[in-house]
């Protein structure tokens, strides 16, 4: 691990002052940053540590939204009340990641930032990955490629984003808050990641100086017409090869909103709006389903051997389209 400077961030103002010093990173949770810093994959000079600002409050906002600082840790906001009633969906997608030791030191905000786990961004033997080195080539284009992308990859990067977390923001219709030296700005959960296109060495659209300061959700509009299905090859403790969160609102019969979010199949969070499309005014039957799930992989591009996600992201879609309707 290289040398660095250590800060520890008294107020907000301090923190985003920190950060307009290049090669500063945020200390959260630190349960993916410090791996990268011992594997020198990231070598930041200075690190602030954030832990003391006061950004670990869940609030509930005026129009019956909710406001979540960014330094609540993954097992906090999964065992909130109000979260677990209002929007399941998130809880369970919290409780499908990692550990209950990594989710008690995870944070919002980091879980938002934590990089892919394409084995060859880890493994620095290996000169060739775009993310780590721009301009170095992808060694998983060609390489083993089995948890890699089946949508929105670039010649550049196949990585997939591996947060949960994210996939149930994006169902959700989050909003990301955050603040720099320069002023404040919201972005919506569905502009905050990035697809990789020439530029797979940014991850998301936050820019280097802005520091994460919550996340805010809408009212919930899906009540407990929600699942998240999660397929890995182990049943705890590992990355989804598919995630699907889903949401549903029914009236009268029909779908009269729905959204369907994939995990583990692009660099960003995947929203499937075809298939969206496919059950809004219809009524939630094998059928639809049926043609829903077939739309949610439609311009699928797998690669040598991961063709097995675009099955794997169908089925998901169904069996969670199910689970949310309750269909037998
Ligand atoms: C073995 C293992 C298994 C895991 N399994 C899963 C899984 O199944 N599903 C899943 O979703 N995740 C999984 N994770 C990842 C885990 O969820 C993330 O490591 C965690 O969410 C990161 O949060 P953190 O607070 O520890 O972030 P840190 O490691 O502290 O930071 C991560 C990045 O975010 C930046 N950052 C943090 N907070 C802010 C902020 N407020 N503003 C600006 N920048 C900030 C940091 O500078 C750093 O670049 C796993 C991790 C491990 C080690
Ligand atoms: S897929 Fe992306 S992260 Fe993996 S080696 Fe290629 S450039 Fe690097």
């Amino acid at each position: 691990m290289q040398a660095f400077d250590y800060v520890r961030a008294r107020s907000i103002d301090e923190a985003v002052l920190n950060l307009r010093e290049p090669s500063t990173r945020c200390l959260a949770g630190g349960t993916n940053l410090l791996d990268l810093m011992k594997g020198d994959i990231e070598t930041p000079v200075r690190i602030v540590d954030i832990n003391r600002l006061p950004l670990n409050e869940i609030v509930p906002t005026a129009d019956g939204g909710l406001r979540i600082g960014a330094l609540v840790r993954n097992s906090d906001l999964a065992n909130h009340r109000y979260v677990r009633e209002r929007y399941p969906l998130l809880s369970r997608a919290l409780l499908a990641g990692a550990s209950p030791q990594l989710r008690n030191m995870a944070t919002v905000g980091g879980n938002l930032l934590q990089r892919t786990r394409c084995y060859y961004f880890y493994d620095t033997a290996y000169a060739a990955c775009n993310k780590r080195r721009p301009g170095s080539g992808c060694a998983a284009r060609e390489g083993y490629n089995r948890i890699h992308a089946i949508f929105g990859a670039s010649p550049q990067c196949v990585a997939t984003n591996p947060s949960d977390m994210s996939v149930a923001l994006l169902a959700l219709d989050a909003f990301v808050d955050v603040r720099s030296a320069r002023g404040s700005r919201r972005i919506p959960l569905t502009d905050f990641h990035r697809l990789p296109g020439s530029t797979p060495e940014r991850d998301t659209n936050l820019d280097r100086d802005e520091l994460i300061v919550g996340v805010i959700l809408p009212p919930s509009r899906f009540g407990g017409r929600v699942d998240y299905l999660k397929v890995r090859d182990r049943a705890s403790y590992a990355f989804a090869l598919v995630s699907v969160a889903t949401g549903l609102r029914v009236v009268d019969g029909r779908v009269a909103d729905a959204r369907v979010t994939l995990g583990g199949v692009a660099h960003k969070p995947w929203r499937a709006e075809a298939a969206e499309r496919a059950l809004i005014g219809r009524p939630l039957n094998n059928e639809t389903i049926a043609a829903a799930s077939d739309a949610a992989v439609v311009g699928a591009i797998p690669l040598r051997d991961n063709a097995f996600k675009v099955d794997l992201a169908r089925r998901t879609v169904a069996r969670s389209l199910r689970n949310a309707g309750a269909v037998a």
